[in-house]
């Protein structure tokens, strides 16, 4: 950006790991183009949004945001204001008749044209551009080819997959996000070579049914008459990925338990890098439910592949996404969701009250909507289900000796070092001396709490390798 233009930016991001990665990638972007990053909104030029509509209130919340932006926009000359993700992809025009002091609104498909629209917004007037569907090109299309800011630089997002092809009845994602394309397989690993090559040990690789990934592009192989099966790649691409020399962790999420195939669980085994955690969404333990939401696997079949899982890796934590008050719920239904919870034995779980979406199958479901008292209701019934296993788990793990990658200080108390275990648990500990953030150390585990570790010091085991943090680091692929 030119002496005229904004110097300074600040990115909100919302919602989930792949809109965090964007919002990396639109940082990268806006660096690239000179400027720089500010702390508060009082010190930028430029404010993204970074936006999500999984759940309700989004928009409320969005709006809100956006009439304090007025008076912030209006207070300095030259102020912009953006705003990009699934619910612009999803209100479109909307956005800027409700709000027409935003100069940019762009959608799920062209966070690789941020820096052009900016330039547009400042020379011509606000703009709104949501391309329908992404554009076959790689550097647009995954987040992960484009520059990019990232929060650390030890570990990195890596995204695997876009779009969705599923029809979950609840879910707007495949609305948002379009159909499911796979980014090649070579660019993946040669991605994740480049970060290891700058000191990153960890990696997660990101998709919205990453047990799918590759099967478009086995089938566009053997369209091209090559000798390929018609097979998804995910379990290749693990022990690919967990090879790759400096790699120490590998991580995935979300995989689909209608897809989750036993060469992805045996690759998870046999690859030491991959990590000890799967995240496995369940969504509901009723079979009723579950057809209703079009996913494609009961809670038996769900049970069945979990005990598989923890079979080939016995120290395996596992955790899962529930949704509660699902139109047409009954209390039957209910039950079974917390006996299939109290069976698979989760570590942790993420529990979202049902929120009907605009567009959704379900959103049309209104004479079966669920009476807000009662799921409530139920959703504290689950919660200390799965907050006694979650707690059980966490003591279960005391007096253990637990490997961990350092975060950094804990937010709570400066003198205390925060990191995760291999099975993505948070543990605080006191270290003899500051531990830089990405060195993997020991620890005995002391007390197990409901949603953390606590730990002795025991050794150092490698210091990060990555000199200081990079600011924008454009990929090599
Ligand atoms: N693709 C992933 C999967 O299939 O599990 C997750 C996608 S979504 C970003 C994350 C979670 O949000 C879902 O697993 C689901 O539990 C929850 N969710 C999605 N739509 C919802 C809705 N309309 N109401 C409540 N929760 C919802
Ligand atoms: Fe949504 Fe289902 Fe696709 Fe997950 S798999 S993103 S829940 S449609």
């Amino acid at each position: 950006m030119n002496a005229k233009g904004p110097e300074s930016y600040i990115v909100r991001t919302f919602g989930c790991q792949m809109n965090e990665h964007d919002s990396e990638r639109i940082s990268g972007l806006l660096e690239t183009d000179g400027l720089r990053r500010a702390e508060s909104d009082d010190d930028a030029d430029v404010v993204v949004l970074n936006t999500c509509c999984i759940r309700e209130n989004a928009d409320n919340k969005l709006y809100g945001t956006l009439g304090h932006l007025k008076t912030w926009k209006d207070a300095k000359e030259g102020r912009r204001i953006v705003v990009g993700g699934c619910l612009s992809q999803k209100d479109k025009d909307v956005v800027q008749s409700r709000a027409p002091w935003v100069d940019v609104v762009m959608g799920t498909h062209n966070v690789h044209r941020t820096t052009e629209l900016l330039h547009q917004a400042i020379e011509h007037g606000p703009i709104t551009e949501i391309l329908e569907e992404a554009v076959i090109d790689d550097h647009a299309l995954f987040p992960s080819a484009l520059p990019a800011r990232r929060e650390t630089s030890y570990n990195a997002w890596v995204t695997i997959q876009i779009g969705c092809d599923n029809t979950c009845a609840y879910c707007i994602v495949p609305a948002v996000r379009g159909k499911e394309i796979s980014r090649p397989f070579a660019d993946i690993v040669n991605e994740v070579r480049h970060l290891a090559s700058q000191g990153v040990t960890e990696v997660t690789l990101l998709g919205q049914n990453v047990n799918s990934y590759g099967r478009d592009l086995s089938l566009a192989a053997r369209r091209d008459g090559a000798d390929v099966s018609a097979g998804p790649q995910f379990a290749q691409l693990l022990r690919d990925v967990g090879s790759v020399d400096g790699i120490r962790r590998v991580r995935y999420t979300s995989p689909h338990p209608k897809d989750m195939r036993m060469d992805v669980l045996q690759a998870m085994a046999e690859t030491p890098s991959v990590c000890e955690h799967l995240h496995y969404p369940l969504q509901s333990g009723s079979n009723r439910v579950l057809s209703l939401m079009h996913r494609g696997y009961t809670g038996e079949r769900y049970l069945e592949r979990l005990a598989e899982a923890r079979r080939l890796m016995p120290d395996l934590a596992v955790t899962t996404d529930i949704i509660v008050g699902f139109p047409g719920e009954t209390e039957d239904d209910f039950v079974r969701t917390l006996e299939v919870a109290a069976e698979a034995d989760f570590d942790s779980t993420f529990t979202f009250i049902f929120s009907p979406r605009e567009g959704t199958e379900a959103a049309t479901m209104h004479d079966h909507f669920i009476d807000p008292a009662v799921v409530a209701e139920r959703f504290e019934r689950l919660r200390a289900v799965v907050e006694r296993s979650a707690w059980l788990k966490h003591q279960a793990r005391e007096g253990r000796i637990e490997e961990i990658i350092v975060e950094g200080p804990s937010r709570r108390n400066p003198g205390v070092t925060t990191g995760r275990t291999r099975q993505n648990k948070l543990v605080h500990f006191t270290a003899p001396h500051p531990l830089r953030p990405g060195t993997y150390a020991t620890a005995e585990i002391t007390r197990g709490a409901p949603h953390f570790l606590e730990g002795k010091f025991v050794e150092v085991l490698s210091e990060p390798t990555h000199k200081i943090r990079i600011p924008v680091a454009t990929v090599n692929v």
